[in-house]
């Protein structure tokens, strides 16, 4: 396997980062000891500029090549955790009660880490390679936060590419598509006000209880009845929340929820009929319902050309039967999809093993996969940005 010989000369100094990571999980826009590591390290490695304090705590560490070319690309890693209580039983589990690394942003980190410690020390390329390490993946909008911040101009960015682990797949298998590759996620709040009153007497109320339970029935028949079969989207209410005791009909209650899809105009469907619907019921029982669809993560959409380009170097590090060019998207969502408007480029997922999946208490990121990440981003410097 073509993994870069000086990147497999790193692996005991990258593993040893990822799992001071992992032992120190901080959450969202809260990751000033991660950030500091990250912003410290990369000072150390000699890169050219090393700023901080973008979209509030992200990083970002600025390399150029022995020649001055112009060309500029950006490689993103995300550097929080998540609100979960580890059960892992590793040496180096969580020292935070109630956070881990249960996404391997920790992996992610560390991988992008020994990239950018190889490429300052070889600066074999034509330009300039920028590392990006954002706050506040999960839910935050971190990458939104550091595009908004102006991250884009002010390094003078053309390009920009992602990466996550991926259980379930092979350890260091890729896989990516070109167009939709995860998904648009949406916020749903619905606030149901109806007629409080004695269990006992029903027909003097209008029971929000009664209003809530037929909306989420018929929210169902958006995507079964509204969407294109061949299309994709999802409706999930996921917390509903009425009454506080046994004889009382509750005046209000209020309903949560995700709305998912791949395209802009399924997007535009399921908000349109989420309102319809919501707003329709509600009337039928001569309740009120509010809805308020707040449209947050965007889809992570490849682009075609950088698509082409990140899958040709994948199969320069693994051999190209070990690169899956077509894996269908999935409807989990990530914020690298705000770098992705800003700029083309292109996201990958690299296979973590027969892992605990994502998000879970069990899981954790295989070090084994760090060699073949690293070299991944090595090599996709070195190829897009080839030293004449
Ligand atoms: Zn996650
Ligand atoms: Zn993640």
């Amino acid at each position: 396997m073509p993994i870069v010989n000086r990147v497999a000369d790193l692996l005991p100094e990258i593993s040893a980062w990822r799992q001071d990571i992992h032992a120190h999980p901080e959450l969202m826009f809260d990751v000033q000891r991660t950030a500091g590591v990250v912003a410290e390290k990369l000072k150390s490695f000699g890169c050219d500029e090393v700023v901080t304090g973008i979209g509030r705590t992200g990083v970002v560490g600025v390399i150029r090549g022995k020649t001055g070319g112009a060309r500029t690309i950006g490689l993103r890693a995300d550097m929080d955790a998540l609100p979960i209580e580890e059960a892992t039983g590793l040496s180096y589990k969580s020292q935070n009660p109630g956070k881990m690394h249960a996404c391997g942003h920790d992996g992610h980190t560390a991988m992008l880490l020994g990239a950018a410690k190889y490429l300052a020390e070889t600066r074999n390329f034509d330009g300039t390679a920028v590392v990006i390490f954002q706050p506040a993946e999960e839910g935050g909008g971190g990458g939104r936060e550091m595009v908004n911040d102006g991250m884009m101009d002010r390094f003078k960015i053309e390009e920009v590419y992602g990466m996550h682990n991926y259980p379930g797949f092979p350890v260091g298998d890729f896989a990516i598509r070109s167009g939709p590759m995860m998904a648009a996620a949406d916020r749903i709040y619905i606030d149901i006000e109806g007629l409080g009153g004695h269990a006992a007497r029903p027909h003097t109320s209008i029971d929000t209880v009664v209003v809530g339970a037929a909306i989420v029935n018929a929210l169902q028949s958006i995507v079964s009845r509204n969407v294109d079969p061949l299309e994709s989207a999802v409706v999930s209410i996921t917390q509903f929340h009425a009454g506080t005791a046994d004889n009382i009909i509750p005046q209000t209650a209020q309903l949560r929820g995700t709305g998912r899809s791949l395209t802009p105009e399924t997007r535009d469907l399921v908000e349109r009929r989420v309102r319809e619907v919501v707003e329709g019921t509600a009337r039928l029982y001569g309740a009120k319902a509010t809805v308020t669809y707040k449209r947050d993560y965007p889809v992570t959409k490849n682009h075609e050309r950088q698509t082409a380009f990140a899958a040709e170097v994948a199969s320069q590090v693994v051999g190209a039967n070990r690169v899956d060019t077509a894996v269908p998207p999935v409807m989990g969502a990530e914020d690298f999809s705000f770098m992705l408007e800003a700029r083309p480029g292109a996201f990958i997922f690299i296979g973590n093993g027969d892992s605990a999946g994502l998000h879970h208490p069990a899981y954790n990121f295989n070090d084994e996969v760090i060699p073949v990440g690293t070299s991944y981003w090595v090599k996709l410097v070195e190829t897009a940005l080839r030293a004449s």
